[in-house]
């Protein structure tokens, strides 16, 4: 005679196995998503700077340039490395900040006037 709790045994089995199964995906989707953050943050790499020409850790822009050729334009992107001194997001961030210092000493000012 087949004894029910058998099958019952087996059945959890297969929703445990189941249910481990989905949690590997789970953490395999969570992996996925986590090693895609490193891969768009662009590491600094020993090169020689497009503008300084120093071989120093630099990291890669991509850059519009206009070549004229027989007298029509074309524009093509092309890779450069900008050390850290050198770099055009520094200078940005830099205006951000001086701006952002700025507004705060307006800001100060107003206040201690009033
Ligand atoms: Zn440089």
């Amino acid at each position: 005679m087949e004894n029910p709790f058998d099958n019952q045994d087996e059945h959890d089995r297969y929703l445990r196995k189941n249910l481990a199964l989905s949690r590997a995906f789970e953490i395999d989707k969570q992996d996925k998503q986590k090693s895609k953050t490193p891969s768009s943050v662009i590491a600094p790499v020993m090169q020689d700077c497009h503008k300084c020409k120093e071989n120093k850790l630099c990291t890669s822009f991509m850059i519009m340039q206009t070549i004229t050729l027989d007298g029509s334009a074309s524009v093509s992107k092309e890779r450069v490395y900008f050390c850290l001194d050198c770099s055009p997001d520094k200078k940005k961030k830099d205006k951000q900040m001086s701006k952002k210092q700025i507004n705060a000493l307006l800001r100060g000012a107003k206040k201690g006037r009033l």
